[in-house]
């Protein structure tokens, strides 16, 4: 980053601050608001938050938390249909974990409801609003399209008084489902087509999760939104860029009522990931349809998926400033995402040892027997973060299946006959022969080991090169492993006629592990890195028997391939 002689800001370079943030801090500077900003995060408990969301969030909150203002958390609950409290509560959940705080600040648009109602009468009552008696798929075909104006609905001249008895008797539940609205009476031929009279009221005979059957009309979207900000004095409404046509509605509603506040809505682009879905209805189908297990499936891009499978608040937080807040939609790779929470966890998690896919290893000059304790450091690269623990070592071991080659090419530098490998934190060892099964595979690899090497220290001028992990045999601990890849095997499953059939048949592979002892008391929810493999986490629902649950692997396959090609 360039420095700048700014000196007021001297850590954040004015070339970071995105349009949103510019636009506040002029509204602040400017004393518009009387200097306030009050923001909001509103969400439809209609599914559990994903990464999308948390761009918002941290959006939201980010800019109320820098310039000493408020974010509401408000739930736009106004779909009976769709919504329930064991959504509310997560959001609730997730919005906590992720670092944010809404102090007194929780709103639900459904509590607005008499005053919403009192705005649509006052609507009617200027000559603004109708009810009309189309359903909405006739009132679809009648609007025209961008080329041609819509026609107007046959209902669209019924008088104040009638329009009057009309929704007050849609209110009463007199009517069916589908047979009347409240229509808003702008301009059946506006270029905007949002702006052809959009319904302002839909008649729903379902029960509402927090207001039981009070009502049997409901209030869309388009009228709630900006009410609802009007009321809690929002100054900023931030949404995402589908809604940048609705912002002429949302005006609308506002001037029409003449309302006191008056907040301006501005839009940014949504967070769209590669190999994942983020509209809730497809998450709920997938969830619905048993195709992951659950919201909090670890291969979800849900928060709490992502929770579950290790990732922090930290990682999520830095991901979604990394990818910054523009105008134009784009498509944010999925490894930039655990790009983050590798570089997060890095700094955080010890290193363990854990034997993936375990090939037994004898040590015939080694004395059969309780074995011995050795030393292993939690941070080996961390030297200010101390901490390590005693690793048990005895004459038969596991190592990884892949670290073992019996005619390996000339650049592998771990075990093979004749060939020496560094056991960390243990010992130098040689094969010396193997044992094979009937069928020719490897199931017994024989070495003798250096006593002189304790510690894993090579003696001056002999050259090992290779380092391997290891688990001693009659120590170690069974562990479940679920080793996670990408849900779909298409960039953009969206764009597939039929998402759920891009599904990654391999996105979750279940393995039996051979893990060093100390991981018996792994705490649910606690993370490691396990050597050479990847960061793993003790999952937090099964715990009654050890599941770890991997939440990115070391390097990504595109690195690996890199690397492999430079040495
Ligand atoms: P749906 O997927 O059902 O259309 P939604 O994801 O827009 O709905 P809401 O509950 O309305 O769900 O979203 C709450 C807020 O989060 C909105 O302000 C919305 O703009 C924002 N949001 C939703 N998805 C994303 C995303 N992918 N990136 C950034 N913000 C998002
Ligand atoms: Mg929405």
């Amino acid at each position: 980053m360039s420095t700048n002689d700014n000196t007021e800001t001297p850590d954040k370079p004015t070339e970071s601050v995105d349009f949103i943030r510019s636009i506040v801090a002029k509204d602040v500077a400017s004393n518009k608001h009387g200097g306030h900003v009050v923001t909001r995060f509103p969400p439809e408990p209609n599914g559990y938050l994903h990464i999308g969301h948390a761009k918002s969030i941290c959006l939201n909150f980010g800019i109320a938390a820098e310039n000493n203002g408020k974010c509401h958390l408000r739930f736009d609950d106004t779909d009976p249909t769709k919504e329930d409290v064991e959504y509310v509560e997560s959001i609730q959940h997730d919005v906590k974990w992720l670092g944010f705080d809404w102090g007194d600040n929780l709103f639900h648009a459904s509590d607005y409801f008499p005053r919403l109602y009192d705005f649509a009468v006052e609507l009617v009552k200027k000559g603004k609003a109708y009810v009309c008696d189309l359903s909405l798929e006739h009132m679809r075909m009648m609007r025209g399209t961008v080329k041609e104006p819509g026609q107007a609905s046959p209902n669209r001249d019924r008088s104040v008084a009638e329009n009057l008895d009309l929704f007050a008797r849609m209110r009463n539940g007199e009517f069916d489902e589908g047979s009347k609205t409240l229509r808003a009476k702008i301009d059946m031929a506006h270029p905007n087509m949002l702006m052809r009279d959009p319904p302002l009221y839909r008649i729903r005979k379902t029960p509402h999760y927090r207001q039981g059957d009070k009502w049997c009309i409901y209030p869309m979207y388009d009228f709630t939104h900006c009410l609802s900000d009007s009321l809690e004095d929002i100054t900023h409404s931030i949404c995402t860029l589908e809604f940048e046509n609705n912002r002429a509605v949302y005006d609308w509603v506002l001037d029409t009522l003449e309302t006191k506040a008056r907040p301006h809505q501005y839009e940014f682009a949504r967070l769209n990931l590669s190999h994942t879905v983020m509209s809730k209805r497809k998450l709920l189908q997938l969830v619905r349809e048993g195709l992951v297990d659950g919201w909090d499936d670890p291969r979800m891009p849900t928060i709490a998926g992502l929770r579950r499978r290790g990732v922090t608040p930290e990682a999520i937080r830095t991901f979604c400033e990394q990818i910054g807040v523009a105008k134009a939609n784009s498509m944010v790779d999925l490894v930039q995402l655990e790009f983050s929470i590798r570089d997060d966890l890095n700094r955080r998690v010890p290193r363990v040892m854990a034997v993936l896919r375990p090939l037994k290893v004898v040590i015939d000059n080694y004395p059969a027997g309780d074995g011995e304790d050795l030393e292993a450091t939690n941070y080996p690269d961390d030297p200010p973060k101390m901490g390590s623990r005693k690793v048990p070592f005895s004459k038969i071991l596991y190592i990884e299946e892949s670290d073992f080659m019996e005619d390996p090419p000339k650049k592998f530098f771990r075990l093979a006959p004749g060939q020496e490998v560094r056991l960390r934190w243990a010992y130098l060892i040689t094969c010396t022969h193997i044992v094979k099964d009937d069928s020719g595979k490897v199931i017994e690899v024989h070495c003798s080991y250096d006593p002189e090497t304790r510690g894993g220290n090579a003696p001056e001028g002999r050259k090992v090169k290779g380092t391997i992990h290891w688990v001693s045999a009659q120590h170690a601990v069974d562990a479940e492993i679920r080793l996670y890849d990408r849900l779909f095997s298409v960039a953009k499953p969206d764009a597939e006629e039929d998402f759920k059939k891009a599904i990654n048949p391999d996105s979750l592979e279940t393995i039996t592990a051979k893990v060093e002892r100390s991981l018996r008391d792994a705490k649910p929810g606690e993370r490691f890195q396990f050597e050479r493999q990847g960061y793993f986490c003790r999952d937090s629902e099964i715990t009654d028997r050890l599941v770890f649950n991997r939440t990115v692997a070391l390097r990504d396959s595109w690195a690996k391939m890199v690397k492999s090609g430079t040495t």
